[in-house]
């Protein structure tokens, strides 16, 4: 006899894992399947995010960026200290602990909330029922009343650089090198490229990343990303635009990789090359072709905006449905999925999703960027104010950047705010709340912000709109 559940996701993801707990909380009996296995060979919940991607390598980031600024920074604020020095096996081991008691406490959170966690493939047939295959071995049969797909998304591979896994990496493995390469190359520059090139640069990597494209950064407001460019420059990030990768040989020294820009052929060795050109959904095996599921021209489960797939009762959510592949956009999306199948009343605000890139400094943005929003035709104002004049960073020595508000000249609503600058990152949770509530630059000017903080700075862009900074010169 197969066992049934009102709700089975499958993928334990940040948009699986929370989908799951939402219908638990709403009383359904719920099993959850996922099939990630680490280097280790350990079954792991928490998708890529938790064990491959999000804190990996932010627990990197971080420990890279106080080894960097103990080298640099410490004198500048009056503290000697004896030669830093780099015990990378003592980094990663954090690393991994980091993750490990992360993905340890998704696994026994699913247990308080009683959901079935079942580790092993979980594939979609017709009529919602699911075919589960365990780790273990054998095969099951489930029936379910409803189904979330979160079957994630997996590191996209090109053929002119095809992993070898040694020489030739993902994201994940370029997470987990036991030592810093001399040179490492990185094939393109999005979040990944720029995260993990900042990361193995401030560990003393020479670091040369190659973008196809000839704007830096595209999804991002130009003044911002023309910032961070010249920070990176700065930081000896070599970062090559309009660069197009012709071939890669390995060698017994590393890689030679050959591209073309605008001034011809060029040529690099590298020791190990990162490729980081994008992921794509992951859907290989997650669903009989009887199942009633479809996928558009790039591979992502079609959906409506409310996550429903073409099959009553299956939605999908996370990087395998269309939209930004980022983890808290999954996870709003298994909320919403787990209220709909409730009966609740559920929407993702997509207008108002924050993206984050956590470099130093860091860029965050919601909303338009200034092009966007001069595309849509609607009139706008805009003002900008930089931490160069903030007296939080100037405590902080970390002075480079700005804050960025874009707003509507009709009614003031605000429609983009970009930040680049110290913990942008958390900064930019303001901005999201205040565009989620439909706040003009007024509600912001007229809002009181603790001084010294770095938020001091959205309040003095938001006065800036209408030329009434307070402490910068206005336009
Ligand atoms: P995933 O996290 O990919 O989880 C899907 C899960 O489903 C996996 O465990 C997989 O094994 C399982 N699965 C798939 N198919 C089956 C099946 N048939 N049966 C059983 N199990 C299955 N995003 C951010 O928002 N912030 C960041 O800072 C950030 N940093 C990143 C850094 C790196 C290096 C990478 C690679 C990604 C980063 N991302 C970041 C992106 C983020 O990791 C993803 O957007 C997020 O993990 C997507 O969540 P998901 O639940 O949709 O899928
Ligand atoms: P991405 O789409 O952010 O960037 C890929 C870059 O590679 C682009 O700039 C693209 O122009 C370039 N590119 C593509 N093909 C190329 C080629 N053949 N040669 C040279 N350049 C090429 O993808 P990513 O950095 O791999 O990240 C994957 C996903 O993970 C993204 O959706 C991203 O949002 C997410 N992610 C998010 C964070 C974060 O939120 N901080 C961090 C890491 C990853």
């Amino acid at each position: 006899m197969s066992r049934n559940f009102d709700v089975v996701v499958i993928g334990a993801g940040p948009a699986g894992y929370v989908a799951a707990i939402r219908a638990a909380q709403h009383g359904k009996t719920v099993a959850c399947i996922d099939e990630w296995k680490n280097k280790d060979e350990k079954n792991a919940f928490g998708g890529t995010c938790l064990n491959a991607g999000c804190i990996p390598s932010k627990a990197l980031l971080e420990s890279s960026e106080l080894f960097h600024r103990a080298k640099n920074d410490f004198k500048k604020h009056g503290i000697k200290t004896g030669e830093v020095e780099l015990d990378l096996a003592t980094m990663q081991k954090r690393r991994a602990s980091v993750v490990r008691e992360l993905t340890g406490g998704i696994a026994s959170l699913l247990k308080t909330n009683k959901i079935e966690c079942l580790v092993g493939h979980g594939k979609l047939l017709a009529g919602k029922n699911v075919e589960f295959t365990p780790v273990s071995g054998g095969v099951e049969a489930i029936e379910a009343k409803n189904v979330i797909l979160a079957s994630g998304s997996s590191p996209i591979e090109i053929s002119i650089a095809a992993f070898d896994h040694h020489n030739i990496v993902d994201s994940w493995s370029a997470l987990e090198f036991d030592h810093v390469p001399d040179r490492l190359g990185v094939i393109g520059a999005g979040a990944i490229g720029l995260e993990l090139g900042s990361v193995w640069s401030r560990l003393g990597s020479k670091v040369t990343v190659l973008e196809a494209m000839d704007d830096f950064l595209s999804m991002a407001d130009r003044d911002v990303a023309k910032v961070a460019a010249k920070d990176f420059k700065q930081q000896g990030l070599d970062i090559q635009l309009g660069a197009k990768v012709t071939a890669t040989k390995v060698t017994k020294n590393g890689v030679d990789v050959s591209y073309d820009d605008k001034n011809g052929s060029q040529s690099i060795e590298v020791d190990k090359l990162v490729v980081a050109v994008g992921r794509r959904p992951h859907t290989d095996d997650l669903f009989s072709g009887d199942a009633g599921i479809q996928l558009d021209e790039h591979g992502c489960i079609t959906v409506d905006d409310e996550c429903r797939t073409h099959v009553k009762g299956v939605y999908a959510v996370g990087d395998c449905v269309r939209g930004p592949m980022l983890a808290h956009k999954g996870s709003e999306e298994g909320v919403m999925a787990a209220d709909l199948i409730a009966g609740e009343i559920a929407e993702v605000n997509y207008g108002a999703i924050p993206s984050v890139i956590y470099t130093a400094p860091e860029i965050a943005w919601v909303g338009k960027t200034e092009v966007e929003v001069k595309e849509s035709g609607r009139t706008y104002k805009v003002g900008s104010f930089p931490f160069a004049a903030s007296g939080r960073a100037k405590a902080m020595e970390q002075i480079s950047g700005m804050v960025k508000i874009i707003s509507s000249k009709d009614d003031d609503e605000i429609l983009g705010v970009h930040i680049v600058g110290p913990m942008a990152g958390e900064l930019i949770a303001e901005a999201v709340l205040a565009m989620e509530f439909s706040a003009s630059t007024e509600d912001i000017q007229r809002t009181i912000h603790a001084h010294p903080s770095l938020a001091e700075a959205i309040h003095e862009a938001s006065l800036a709109v209408d030329n009434k900074a307070l402490n910068f010169p206005n336009k």
